[in-house]
């Protein structure tokens, strides 16, 4: 589990953007984190013992990615998960040396400029968490996977990897028609389910037996994941020139008979 990611500035060991991507937070010191941080790499470096790439406590593993002027850290909770916050780093630390590397070398002190790179960071973290977990296996691992994390990422990061996971299973599709057609396909393998279509641009998806919200009792839940997925899969450059928005108006989560789904396409 991908807890937090921090991009510091090397030398100077100032917090250049934080992102957390869980609902649980760890209590810490961005500041001092990131000087215990920009010390360590130092230390190793003036040693010359090789960059440092990682670190365990009790709890939590540390993974560092850096190049000559930043370090991008993330926190991760169970250590199986390695491949793809290393290879999340790695992109992260990447792109913003690409778009900021020279804002960088002269920067006023002043966090705000970096702050949509957030965007940045969601976009790889999900991309490769959902090529690792979801779209390679598909739908074997895909329930497991997402009521493995759903409890603890925030329900916009559940919809934004069941969108990439939509987007990744609709890639092949050749035309509009067929569109539709293997969106039920793909909700046929993951569970019963019927299709309304009330007009072109405006259906209802209803899911009976939900493998998201099964045994989960609870108002404020919601099947995030589906209505991503849905999302994902109808928003293809088949499309582009529409809107897709899903919005789950019954849940059997809340007592609901069914999960229904409601699409709009404008
Ligand atoms: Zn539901």
């Amino acid at each position: 589990m991908l807890l937090e990611i921090f991009i510091i500035q090397k030398g100077s060991s100032f917090l250049l953007l934080h992102r957390s991507f869980t609902t649980k937070t760890i209590a810490m010191n961005g500041v001092l984190f990131s000087g215990m941080i920009s010390a360590i790499s130092l230390f190793t470096k003036e040693l010359k013992i090789g960059q440092i790439t990682h670190f365990e406590t009790g709890d939590h593993r540390v993974l560092i990615s850096s190049n000559q002027d930043i370090i991008v850290v993330g926190i991760v909770e169970e250590s199986k998960e390695d491949n793809f916050v290393e290879i999340s780093l790695k992109k992260i630390s990447e792109q913003f040396y690409e778009q900021f590397g020279q804002n960088i070398k002269n920067w006023n002190g002043d966090t705000q400029i970096f702050e949509p790179f957030a965007k940045n960071v969601d976009e790889i973290v999900y991309s490769e968490f959902t090529q690792l977990y979801i779209s390679k296996d598909f739908p074997k691992h895909v329930i497991k996977v997402i009521r493995q994390f759903q409890d603890r990422f925030e329900p916009n990061v559940m919809k934004l990897i069941g969108f990439k996971a939509g987007q990744v299973r609709a890639r092949n599709i050749k035309t509009k028609k067929q569109l539709k057609k293997k969106l039920r396909k793909e909700l046929d393998l993951i569970s019963i389910n019927h299709v309304n279509e009330f007009t072109e641009e405006n259906l209802e998806i209803e899911i009976n037996l939900c493998p998201v919200c099964r045994g989960i009792k609870n108002d404020n839940f919601s099947c995030k994941f589906i209505e991503g997925f849905i999302e994902g899969f109808l928003q293809h450059e088949l499309l582009a020139d529409m809107t897709i928005k899903a919005k789950e108006t019954s849940c059997i989560a809340h007592g609901d008979k069914a999960c229904i789904f409601s699409v709009e396409m404008i």
